[in-house]
């Protein structure tokens, strides 16, 4: 919809050199997710960009599963990513795996091996680290560097073959022991992991590449033109190169960093939402208050939303925190376009129209969008009993308070002018029940001579649909959570992030399917949870701005 305009980037404006150049005639991508957790809003800024800039220039994007880590990675995570990457909006051209390519990355490292840029090295990591100096001084060379060819081949073969332990061996190219670039010192490019089980190759391989050695190669084999990464990339960059350089490479991508996605008052690192999981913070990894893809969409938000988000957020070179606001702003501008409204009241207070005939009831309509008649409209049951919103009601105010006092007025929307005569309490003093009167010539007309001041909504007693209604806060209480190197970020979680009321709701949205999202009048956007059986709500975002500041 709104994404016809894209706003341009500087990695737009590349593309576009290169096609007018004739450097490329055709755009390929890649979105690269490790499959070691759930995708998340950081993710989708990523996919956005990639699958986003392969669409505008007639090009081609690809999901790859940057598989190298057996330890961590896991089947469900693959699917989960390609669920994700469907939702949002998106189909794949190719659907790859590094790990399809352990048997060419293995030849590329012996052709590495066979022109002396690569070498099989004994120092233990501890060594390793010891020898690699540090950004001020020199590192210094192995004592491994130098040996010949042939035995590089065959330890290198027998590394693979699993003749030796985990870490008594490594692969490491061969570079500058002395670059100021730390990651150019003879980087590792093999690990041994003997035990590993892998999710996609089982036990076939005990030796695993290094993402350094794995990218710039997976690239080049899918003929990707431009490989779009986050800006801690920026110092591979050189190593990127340097491999696609020193071997016979189909091609060679140019990669190209952008600032990754920070959000106020949230994770976003698979780890640390891993964490959120696994200490049982948070019901799972869909859980709404997860900034995850799968809680988002949960919680109710639309693939257009999330994708207007990231356009409007933009692709720079520099680092920021974006306001939760914009997010939601993304989500009520969607949602006030495409969600029927209807009436649900949260805290329910019962309101006896003590003029209107026992056992009667009748049908009114309300429009499903105020702006869009093309909508259409659903039936509304009123009746003697009616539920409002305790908030909706003070025994005394101030003109400034627009809903029902003791002997003032109000309407109800889609129905009529009530006028409260009797506040009825229980022996502890709290508000049982109001006795109001009803006016039968206001619907749909101003009473005369008086003026109401304002209008609230309200739901038949009769017909009510009782359900439960989840309201969401922020996950955290503090806009960095983990900015704060002395307390680890569990310690800002906000305790009442969920607040659980029993609503009545109109009778209509007994017939609300999972997924299902409307505005509830004067409330907020809801979503029909996907997961529980019962009739549940998930409120998506309140209908203005509540953080404050904005
Ligand atoms: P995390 O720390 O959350 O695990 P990651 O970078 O390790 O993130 P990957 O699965 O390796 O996660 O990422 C896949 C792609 O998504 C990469 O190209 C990565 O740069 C990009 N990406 C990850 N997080 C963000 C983010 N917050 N903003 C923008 N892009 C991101
Ligand atoms: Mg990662």
């Amino acid at each position: 919809m709104s994404e016809n305009s894209t706003p341009t980037n500087f990695i737009r404006q590349i593309i576009e050199d290169d096609l007018a150049s004739g450097k490329h005639s055709r755009i390929h991508t890649r979105f690269p997710p490790e499959p070691n957790g759930y995708l998340h809003i950081g993710h989708a800024k990523s996919i956005v960009l990639n699958f986003g800039v392969a669409e505008d220039y007639q090009g081609q994007c690809n999901l790859r599963f940057d598989d190298t880590n057996p330890h961590k990675e896991d089947e469900e995570y693959v699917e989960a990513i390609k669920e994700d990457v469907r939702w949002l909006g998106y189909e794949w051209a190719g659907l790859y795996f590094a790990s399809d390519y352990f048997e060419q990355l293995y030849q590329f490292a012996v052709e590495l091996i066979e022109k002396g840029k690569a070498f099989v090295c004994d120092l233990s990591a501890e060594e390793v680290r010891e020898y690699r100096g540090t950004l001020t001084e020199p590192g210094r060379e192995s004592p491994w560097r130098n040996r010949s060819v042939e035995e590089n081949l065959d330890l290198f073969r027998r590394m693979r073959a699993g003749e030796f332990e985990d870490g008594a061996r490594t692969l490491r190219a061969k570079i500058d022991m002395a670059a100021p670039n730390m990651n150019m010192r003879d980087p590792a490019l093999y690990r041994i992991r003997r035990g590993a089980v892998h999710h996609q190759t089982g036990d076939a391989w005990c030796i695993y590449p290094m993402y350094d050695f794995t990218h710039p190669i997976s690239d080049a084999l899918e003929g990707i033109t431009h490989s779009l990464c986050t800006l801690e990339f920026e110092d591979h960059r050189p190593l990127y190169d340097w491999v696609l350089d020193n071997i016979s490479a189909p091609c060679h991508p140019r990669q190209i960093e952008f600032a990754r996605l920070n959000l106020e008052y949230t994770v976003m690192s698979k780890r640390k939402l891993t964490q959120l999981v696994d200490e049982g913070h948070v019901e799972g990894w869909d859980d709404p208050r997860m900034p995850t893809i799968a809680g988002l969409r949960r919680r109710g938000y639309t693939p257009a939303a999330i994708r207007d988000f990231c356009n409007r957020i933009g692709v720079t070179k520099s680092d920021g925190t974006v306001e939760m606001s914009v997010l939601e702003a993304a989500i009520r501008e969607d949602l006030d376009r495409r969600a029927p409204r209807r009436m649900a009241v949260l805290d329910p207070l019962r309101v006896v129209i003590t003029n209107y005939p026992e056992h009667e009831e009748e049908t009114l309509t309300g429009p499903n969008h105020p702006k869009d008649e093309s909508m259409g409209s659903r039936e509304l049951k009123f009746s003697r009993e009616l539920w409002i919103d305790r908030a909706d009601f003070r025994e005394e105010a101030n003109k400034k308070y627009k809903r029902l006092v003791l002997g003032g007025e109000v309407r109800l929307r889609n129905a009529y002018t009530i006028i409260c005569q009797k506040v009825v309490k229980d022996i502890s003093g709290e508000i049982k029940e109001l006795h109001c009167t009803y006016d039968p010539h206001t619907l749909g007309r101003n009473p005369e001579g008086r003026k109401v001041r304002g209008v609230i909504h309200w739901v038949s007693a009769l017909a009510a649909v009782p359900a439960e209604v989840r309201l969401y806060d922020r996950l955290f209480t503090v806009p960095a959570p983990d900015g704060d190197k002395d307390k680890p970020f569990q310690e800002f979680l906000n305790p009442d992030s969920l607040k659980v009321v029993q609503a009545m709701l109109e009778p209509a949205l007994a017939e609300a399917r999972p997924g299902d999202r409307f505005q509830f009048e004067r409330e907020g956007y809801f979503c029909r949870d996907s997961v529980s059986k019962d009739l549940v709500f998930n409120r998506v975002v309140t209908l203005r701005d509540s953080w404050g500041g904005g």
